[in-house]
Parts: C-alpha cells; structure tokens; sequence
C-alpha cells in the first residue's frame, strides 16, 4: 500500500514525499480512511506507530478547502512537547497547502500565542490549561471547529486533565468530527470516548503496552570514550541499519567524520546540511549506502524507519518524550530493533526518570574486551588520542579518535590531570549506585 490510495490533494502527497514517508504504517492504514470518510474514530496506537500523522493527513485534506485563517480544526495533547511534535508535524506534512497552526500551552508568555492567533491560524494544537484561559479571555474562538482530536486520551486523564477537556468539549459545535487517540483503553477512556464520539470506528495497532519489540539497554561510560565504544559495539553487533543521536549538529558531523574514517558506511544528517544533502542521505540511509546515519533530533525526524535496527542515544535525549521519540524509531510493527543509551554520570537521575515513565528498569551493559579504563585525555584542548588504533575492511587508515575534540560539553578540558590518571572506578554500578529510587509504577508514557 502507497500513499496515493489514500487520494490526498496533491499538495499534501508532495509535503509527505518531501518527509519522507514511503508506505503508511498500519495504524495510518487503518484510520485514514474512515476519518476521510468524516467518521468518528477511537484509536488505539501508541507513540512510534506514526498516530500523528494518521490524523494529521485528513485534518490537511478536510482544511484544504474552504475559508482560511478561521480556526477550523483542534487537537488537544496533554503536554507542550506532544503539541509541539504535532505543529511540526502539520509544518512538514503541510508545507505546500499554506495552512497554519498554532500551538497554545502554558509556561510561557502568552503573548506570542496570542499574536500568532491573531494573524490567523487554521489549525489549533493546544494544552488544556491554557487554552481555556485564552477561551475565557475571548482570544480563542472555536466556534468553527469542524474535527477535534483529543490525542493521547489516557494520559491525560492521568494527567487530571478530565475536567478541562469537559470543560473544552461544551464549547466546541456539536457538529463536528471527533477522534480521540490513547495508548491505552481503560474504563474511563472509553466513557469518554463513548460520551463523545459517534458510532466511531475503533482501529487498533501494537501493544499498549511500551514497544515490545524493542529492547532498551544503556551503556554507563565516560565522555570520551563513547566514540570507540559506539565503534567497537558495530563492530561486536550484528546490526543493519544504525541510528545514532547526537545532541548537537556539530557533534552528528564530527562523529560522522570520524566513523568514516574508521571504515564505517556512515552519513550525517543535521540541520545545517542544504536540502540536496539531507536527501542524498536520507536516500543513501535508506537504500543501504550507509549503515550508520548519524543525526540531531530536529533533523532525525522523517525518516522512513522501517529497516532500522538500532537506535543509538550517543548523546542523552533532553525528555523521555525524545527519548521514546527516538526508540520508536526502532522495533515498528512486527520488527524487532535495539535502543541503546550512552550513559555519563550526569545523565544518571535522567535514567531514573526514564525508567519511572516506562515503569521497567533498563538493562545495564558493560562491553565486554572493551578498555573502560582509558584515561581522559589531558591536554586543554581535548585532543583525545584513542590508544588502541584499529582498521575496519576495506579501510587503510589508522583510527585515531578525535570525535570529542574541543568538545567541552562532552568532555571537560578543565579534568583534572590527577582525576583522568586516577584508576577507574567499577563501572558496573554506575549509573545506578544504592538507593537509586525504585520503580514506582507500571505506568508508560510517551512509548506507549
Ligand atoms: P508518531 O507515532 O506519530 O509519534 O510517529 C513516530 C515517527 O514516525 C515520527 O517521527 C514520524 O515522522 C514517523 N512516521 C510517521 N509515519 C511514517 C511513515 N509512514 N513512514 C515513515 N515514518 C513515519
């Protein structure tokens, strides 16, 4: 199945090529088709299955005729970073039919929001909170809401949101198209759904619970050595296509680099590159060229993951929103995938926070005949020789790891000469030394 069954305006055919997307996932399949047929739909699907897009690609095709600048279409998330995920997502998906989206959620300064509505926007993407403040302050105005999506429903019961959404929902036209999105279904889920929605399709992917296909595992391990180590785990791995994650463009370039000298089919992508260099490796990514593709987040987002096996957090992703961002990238539908993080002692309590949201603790990893124990480099500039040289097939060149270089972020040119000659310390504790929190609940978030 391509996209073209679906008969979308050509506009948005051409925003979907342009990000990416080659064949619909099958939560896509399966809930396109009825919300083009303007029916209610409850769908299960959690984060990673491609669920925004199954909304989004029908709100563009209704909103793309019509009045604009008229707020025509509501999607309700329970967090910024959700909402923000699906204002980029209409941004890309939406490139060519000039529609506008605004996002509107609390913890800033409202003013930019309320300008942005003022200049006009077609589709709303909105907190509960704040929308009902601009609500109330007559700056918001629903009354044309033809679709409204309530997305990730579950979570924002949890998230006290019930009230609001109630609230919200008296204001909306009753005429309307309603689809309400969750991870899961629990009993209040469905009274919601059943008190709103009509005679709506219920489509199903997955599990509800985290990706089971994937496994996620972290690496504890020092700044510098997490280039050779990243290297030796491809080595030592059977992998076929690798995603890496770097926090910065520069990073994702320099990574690149390296790797390539080593041997590695590796390609970078950040957000710097020009378009035609973005798909020459998109495309070499996907085609098999490379192997390996190391990217930023911004940049990563698009890209077609069916082949992917490996998601690799070089670099900690900022929230467990990225984090499941990124590892849903990996193990869709039936395939299996791996997701390893890269674990410094300053991403410590972000793993606890991790492992909380996905209610299972993550497997720690130490590599084996792997030299843990590798001193920082010393000089101020981090010139970070990596001893053991090694050669890769087809490569002739002696590798010499230079990725953390000046990389202060990473790698602290101000170490301590006597604490990068101190002997390591067993690294198998780390990053989870005694009386690190338990787990406290089941409950799963953004991956589910
Ligand atoms: P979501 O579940 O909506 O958060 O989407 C997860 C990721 O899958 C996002 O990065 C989307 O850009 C990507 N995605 C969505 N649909 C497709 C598709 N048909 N092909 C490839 N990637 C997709």
């Amino acid at each position: 199945m391509n996209f073209e069954s679906f008969n979308l305006h050509p506009h948005i055919e051409s925003g979907v090529r342009a990000i990416g997307y080659t064949e619909p996932t099958p939560i896509q399949i399966q809930a396109i088709p009825p919300i083009l047929q303007n029916k209610d739909v409850m769908a299960q699907a959690q984060t990673g299955t491609g669920k925004t897009a199954a909304f989004v690609l029908p709100i563009l095709q209704r909103l793309i005729d019509g009045p604009r600048k008229r707020i025509r279409a509501l999607i309700i998330a329970p967090t910024r970073e959700l909402a923000e995920q699906t204002h980029e997502a209409i941004g890309h998906l939406g490139r060519y039919t000039k529609l506008k989206s605004v996002t509107i959620y609390g913890g800033v300064n409202q003013n930019l929001q309320i300008r942005k509505l003022q200049s006009g926007a077609d589709i709303v993407v909105a907190c509960p909170g704040r929308l009902i403040d601009l609500m109330d302050k007559g700056i918001v105005d629903l009354k044309r809401i033809e679709v409204l999506v309530l997305d990730e429903a579950d979570r924002m019961f949890d998230m006290g949101f019930l009230p609001d959404v109630q609230n919200i929902l008296k204001r909306l036209p009753v005429e309307r198209q309603t689809l309400l999105f969750s991870a899961t279904m629990p009993d209040d889920v469905r009274n919601l759904a059943e008190s709103v929605l009509r005679n709506p399709v219920a489509v199903q992917v997955g599990d509800a619970a985290p990706i089971s296909t994937v496994s996620h595992a972290i690496y504890p391990v020092d700044p510098h050595l997490k280039a050779p180590l990243l290297m030796k785990i491809l080595d030592s791995t059977d992998t076929a296509s690798v995603l890496v994650f770097t926090r910065t463009k520069d990073r994702a370039t320099r990574l690149a680099r390296q790797m390539k000298r080593s041997g590695f089919l590796v390609t970078s992508l950040q957000g710097d590159l020009p378009q035609n260099k973005r798909q020459e490796a998109l495309d070499g990514f996907r085609n098999g060229k490379y192997q390996v593709l190391v990217a930023t987040d911004i940049a990563a987002r698009g890209i077609d993951v069916s082949k992917i096996s490996h998601v690799i957090n070089y670099d900690m992703p900022d929230t467990v929103d990225a984090y499941t961002h990124r590892i849903g990238r990996t193990g869709r539908a039936t395939r299996t995938g791996d997701a390893f993080t890269f674990v410094t002692r300053p991403d410590r309590a972000f793993v606890w926070t991790i492992e909380n949201v996905l209610g299972e603790k993550l497997e720690r990893r130490i590599l084996p005949n792997f030299d843990y124990t590798i001193p920082a480099p010393v000089t101020s500039k981090g010139s970070g020789h990596f001893p053991t040289s090694r050669k890769r097939p087809g490569s002739t060149r002696v590798v010499r790891d230079t990725s953390e270089r000046n990389d202060r972020s990473s790698m602290p040119a101000s170490r301590p000469t006597s604490g990068a000659r101190r002997g390591r310390k067993d690294l198998s504790q780390f990053p989870f030394p005694a009386g690190s929190p338990q787990m406290k609940s089941r409950r799963s978030h953004g991956m589910r």
